[in-house]
């Protein structure tokens, strides 16, 4: 298996978070990605340093105007009189706003607003830096595995409450669509993405809404009770010639592995069925048992089944890792993942 990351994700230091109307410190930290790193070092896995992404790659999928923010946001942030550290939104286009013609303004203050759909992705020193790098790392994983097997891209930020034009959740470029889209480019005429990260991904449903080349699947908790809070429930199924092309598999809070591995086999089935020619896999461990704000329950031989089943698909895989906050853990729940994949 060969393994990617990018020195340059370590330099984003998002501070700002928002709980429950408590400003906390933000704990999608780089200790994350130093766990991760440390993990493939011991299983002799050193990986691969293949730069940051190009503009002309970010654009293929995501929107022009949306990558220029990302890329100006902290110097215009920066040119602010009496700014804080770090670019968050105190507002939003409302779904009125859009409807009656809103505009995205040339202020910084506006366009945060406009770019962003929560207060938890912050922008600030570094961030563009790591989320290109993280880019670049999901794409050469993609590249190393057009021929066949499996790659895992060490991506932080995480990408998949990425939009094409908006940040939101920790995430600011899709490193799992982008991955994706390359596959499709190398000549896998179908491709599915599975997210077994505890959150929806509700950002690469928003990309492949419309398409039937890519089946989007999301096993996730009930978003009901959970972020992202307004979609990813199982009535989601995608429209036009994506009708029928998305797939969520909302699951109750403190959901346990035999439930859990029972949705990834509903969603396995539905790769099966749809006749996948490469697979991504959106990979979280926030369903531990361990994460600090656990939602579902997964123990580290869940995650290890897990591998085993998306495994046996037999397909080209990009692992691209999402989310998982429990530093002490991460680790090695990624060395359970990868040495149940097996290959
Ligand atoms: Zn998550």
């Amino acid at each position: 298996m060969q393994t990617f990351a990018d020195p340059a994700q370590l330099r984003h230091t998002p501070q700002f978070f928002l709980q429950r109307g408590q400003v906390r410190r933000n704990f999608e930290v780089p200790e994350r990605a130093g766990a991760l790193l440390a993990a493939l070092h011991r299983m002799g896995l050193a990986p691969q340093e293949p730069g940051a992404a190009t503009r002309e790659a970010l654009l293929t999928l995501h929107d022009a105007g949306y990558i220029d923010f990302l890329e100006g946001a902290t110097r215009a942030w920066n040119g602010l009189q009496e700014h804080g550290p770090e670019a968050v939104a105190n507002m939003h286009p409302s779904p009125e706003m859009l409807e009656q013609g809103a505009i995205c303004p040339d202020s910084i203050i506006g366009r945060v607003g406009w770019y962003t759909a929560d207060t938890a992705c912050p922008i600030g020193p570094g961030t563009w830096e790591a989320a290109a790098g993280a880019a670049g790392v999901a794409l050469a994983a993609a590249d190393s595995v057009a021929q066949g097997g499996t790659a895992y891209a060490l991506c932080r930020p995480p990408g998949h409450h990425a939009y094409a034009g908006r940040a939101g959740g920790h995430c600011y470029i899709n490193n799992s669509a982008l991955a994706a889209e390359r596959l499709r480019a190398a000549g896998a005429a179908k491709v599915a993405t599975l997210d077994i990260d505890a959150h929806h991904g509700n950002g690469t449903q928003g990309i492949f809404w419309q398409r039937a080349d890519v089946l989007t699947l999301s096993v996730h908790g009930d978003p009901s009770g959970y972020y992202p809070w307004y979609v990813g429930h199982a009535g989601e199924t995608g429209a036009g010639a994506g009708a029928g092309f998305n797939v969520n598999l909302p699951l109750a809070r403190g959901t346990t592995d035999d439930t859990w591995l029972a949705a990834i086999d509903a969603a396995i089935a539905r790769v099966q069925e749809f006749g996948a020619d490469a697979l991504v896999v959106p990979l979280g461990f926030d369903a531990s048992e361990h994460e600090p704000l656990s939602f579902l329950s997964v123990s580290a031989d869940g995650f290890a089944r897990a591998a085993k089943k998306l495994a046996a698909l037999n397909l080209p895989t990009v692992l691209v890792q999402e989310g998982g906050y429990a530093v002490e853990v991460i680790g090695g729940l990624l060395e359970r993942f990868l040495n149940a994949w097996g290959r």
